[in-house]
């Protein structure tokens, strides 16, 4: 049971037991940040409800599984936040890849959220009938985008809710789920995976060997969807220009720096820049940590990170000072700040604190 979620035991367990007793709660609300499981653990939540085994569930091999498997399972419904104009195909398709990669990284769409067309749904679906006739669920992702609207419209229905029907809601954090809906469930908390847990993952899923899964759960900070994200290829190309950033801010003349800067901030590097910034920024706390809990000198460097000499070399100081710097400008992303000002003012700071000047 929860073969497929990484840690989370204490979890598992109380699963387990609840299944076992048939005293199953009807409606969920996971909550714990990204990366920790809690799409994982509410799709095999689904599947385990909804197979038809007695004795193995979910058995992975009645008709009931293999629907789960191909995201048809009509009585399992997937929700998740989406633009008022997504079409139908688009949704499914997005079903298929949430169900094969619950670990894989979401995508912020602007202005999605969990329309009131989704209640319309809910409510349209629970007239009929269960399809196989072993329990229905209903899974909705990243609660927190749900409309006052789309709430309102469900509150009945997670009130009284019917006897074989049960709510799965996930949200990284419970403070942004409206508190009508928060209070009708019971609150599963997700925790930050530890790095054995992510290590073992990488190791038995992805065929790494021990050493080097754990040289990249030491970076992913409790999320197994940032240490899956390491062995993609855009992880690669990242990484790339994270090496020239630093390279150019601490070795090149102002104009390089400033050129870099205008050549970055093309329209369709918007999405990029943050995961570029945010991988500088997890080799920084890398760094830092390891300043204090490390007697060698100098420092060894992880080798899947491979950053220029520059960046390895900083004082505790310059360490902190760039943490900083590079933390206020992920904040202006998300501000509709022009994206060439934040970054030639991150660049010359970077500069300045490199270079120790
Ligand atoms: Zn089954």
């Amino acid at each position: 049971m929860f073969s497929k979620l990484v840690g989370q035991e204490k979890n598992k367990h109380y699963f387990a037991r609840v299944i076992e007793s048939g005293k199953i709660h009807h409606s969920f609300l996971f909550h714990g940040p990204e990366g920790t499981g809690k799409t994982a653990a509410a799709l095999e939540l689904a599947q385990i409800l909804t197979c038809r085994d007695k004795h193995k569930r979910p058995c992975n091999e009645c008709g009931s599984c293999a629907k789960f498997s191909k995201s048809e399972h009509p009585d399992v419904l997937l929700f998740f936040p989406v633009q008022s104009s997504m079409k139908p195909e688009d949704k499914q398709a997005m079903r298929e890849i949430i169900t094969a990669r619950p670990y894989g990284k979401t995508t912020h769409i602007k202005n999605a959220a969990l329309h009131v067309e989704v209640a319309r749904e809910i409510k349209r679906r629970l007239r009929l009938q269960s399809f196989l006739g072993q329990g229905r669920v209903i899974i909705m992702l990243n609660c927190e985008t749900m409309t006052l609207e789309t709430a309102n419209a469900l509150l009945k229905l997670l009130e009284e809710p019917h006897e074989d029907v049960t709510f799965i809601m996930t949200a990284l954090s419970i403070d942004e789920v409206l508190p009508t809906i928060r209070s009708r469930c019971q609150l599963i908390h997700f925790s930050y995976l530890s790095k054995k847990s992510i290590a073992e993952a990488l190791h038995k899923e992805k065929n790494l060997s021990m050493q080097k899964a754990l040289n990249f759960a030491e970076f992913a900070e409790g999320s197994y969807t940032k240490a899956l994200f390491f062995l993609e290829k855009e992880f690669e190309e990242h990484k790339k220009v994270c090496n020239r950033i630093i390279y150019c801010c601490v070795n090149e003349s102002l104009e390089k720096v400033v050129a870099l800067s205008e050549e970055l901030s093309t329209k369709e590097n918007v999405d990029k820049i943050k995961p570029v910034l945010e991988i500088i920024l997890s080799v920084l706390k890398f760094q830092y940590k390891n300043i204090f809990t490390s007697s060698k000198a100098p420092l060894e460097p992880n080798p899947v990170f491979d950053m220029p000499e520059s960046l390895m070399i900083s004082t505790p100081e310059a360490i902190i000072s760039t943490i900083d710097e590079i933390e206020k400008s992920v904040d202006l992303l998300s501000k509709n700040v022009y994206l060439n000002l934040i970054l030639v003012v991150l660049f010359f700071k970077m500069r300045v604190i490199l270079r120790n000047e």
